[in-house]
């Protein structure tokens, strides 16, 4: 078995697929080490393990919505695609969405996973409420505002496993989705945050070629004015995909042509492969206030990183109180590469994370980076207290695996 790219081969001795909340607690408590997995897609060993490793979509499917609240209440192991389709037909939304509706909910909320949009938080922060299973198969709850709260949801499959979410939804409502064509990287520099600000979600795509200049794909939600041009760049008036050589046919509706927001917040449509697929991905969280000048060390390297990139998506995030989120406490920009899959990059991401340290980036924990446990420790401030929350809920660390262990320092037991 391998992850989603395929360059990851999944070392487990078995994969168990519970069906039941009974079996899961089963298997919890059989097992001496076990590992859960969502949807397999994260770029490094994250989501692997040398023991018996654990996926939750069998598990009968809950999606439960209590109006009163808002709130909707999930198996953690199913997709944002089976998930969000389901509370559109019902009047509900979620407020946002990360590029690919694929992947699951358990995953992405565990790694900090995010869209993009000035005020949007990551898709972690739409969770008000965990139900998980303890490393003794009993069962507990976790609730915004409990002490466990902030150092669990962007958990890293560590302390427990969750079998179910409570998250937050809204009314429904519908996207249009423009792009605006060669905006130079120059002026993208001068003023970050307001063309970072065009629409309620924006990302900004560039192959970091000698030409200088981007594609930005603007969200907006029904209210928003639509603006001719920004930063002199005009409406793009065919469709595109985020890697210019590729077939859009892949990508949600742009053009304006209005749509719910889970079809249009994603770039890519469920019933297709997202992205190239051919690919390795690695991500960086900066202040954004340090965005202009992360762009120009990134300019210094740029004749290096083309030959060896797809794309880069620039996006926006904002700040949370979640421990290992890439935007704990910081308003933060997301400097994404989508790499061929090539072992030239592994060097290249090396540099690239030797430029970005003075700006304290946080890497992505799904994606491929080389940062050991020392920096890690430095710009995720909470690591420290992360690890005592974790032993005390797991002492005999069941739930962890090689990376956690090495990249947290967990000492081997
Ligand atoms: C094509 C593509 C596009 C992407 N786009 C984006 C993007 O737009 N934004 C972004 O931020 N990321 C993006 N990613 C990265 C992706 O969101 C993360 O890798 C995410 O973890 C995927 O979820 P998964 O279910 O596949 O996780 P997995 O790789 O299966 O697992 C990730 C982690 O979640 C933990 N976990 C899984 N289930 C549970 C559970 N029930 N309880 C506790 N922990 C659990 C695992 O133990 C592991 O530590 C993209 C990835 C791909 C392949």
């Amino acid at each position: 078995m391998k992850n989603w790219s395929g360059n990851v081969e999944f070392q487990d001795l078995a994969f168990l697929e519970p069906c039941s909340l009974q079996e899961l607690q089963e298997v919890i408590r059989k097992n001496e080490r076990i590992r859960v997995r969502g949807t397999a897609h994260c770029f490094n060993q994250l989501a692997d393990t040398s023991s018996v490793s654990v996926n939750l979509a069998r598990m009968p499917e809950v999606i439960e919505i209590n109006e009163q609240v808002p709130s909707v209440t999930v198996l953690a192991g199913m997709t944002f695609g089976q998930l969000a389709p389901r509370i559109n037909q019902a009047g509900w939304a979620l407020s946002n969405l990360a590029s690919l509706p694929h992947i699951s909910i358990a995953g992405s909320v565990a790694t900090g996973t995010h869209g993009s949009g000035i005020t949007n938080q990551n898709l972690a922060n739409q969770i008000i409420s965990l139900n998980v299973v303890l490393e003794d198969g009993t069962l507990k709850k976790i609730s915004k505002g409990d002490e466990l709260f902030n150092p669990i949801v962007v958990g890293l499959g560590l302390g427990a496993i969750v079998y179910q979410y409570e998250m937050k939804i809204e009314k429904t409502f519908n996207i249009r989705q423009v792009i605006y064509e060669e905006i130079s990287r120059i002026e993208l520099q001068r003023n970050f945050e307001s063309i970072m600000s065009a629409a309620y979600s924006v990302s900004y795509f560039t192959d970091w070629s000698n030409l200088g200049q981007g594609n930005l794909w603007c969200k907006f939600r029904s209210l928003e004015i639509i603006p001719e041009s920004i930063a002199g760049s005009q409406k793009a008036d065919q469709k595109q995909h985020p890697i210019p050589s590729v077939d859009p046919e892949a990508c949600t509706d742009q053009l304006e042509i209005p749509g719910p927001w889970h079809e249009r917040l994603p770039h890519f449509k469920l019933e297709f492969m997202p992205s190239v697929g051919n690919e390795i991905q690695s991500e960086y969280f900066v202040d954004i206030r340090d965005a202009a000048d992360v762009i120009s060390e990134l300019e210094k390297i740029a004749a290096e990183i083309y030959p060896l990139l797809w794309i880069s998506e620039i996006r926006t995030i904002a700040a949370d109180n979640l421990w290992l989120s890439g935007s704990f406490q910081r308003n933060t920009a997301a400097i994404h590469f989508t790499w061929k899959k090539s072992d030239a990059i592994y060097p290249l991401i090396e540099k690239i994370e030797g430029l970005l340290s003075p700006f304290a980036y946080r890497p992505h924990w799904g994606k491929a980076f080389s940062a050991k446990s020392e920096y890690l420790k430095e710009v995720f401030p909470q690591i420290d207290d992360f690890k005592k929350v974790i032993l005390g809920l797991d002492p005999s660390q069941k739930f962890s695996n090689d990376f956690t262990r090495d990249k947290l320092e967990f000492h081997q037991r």
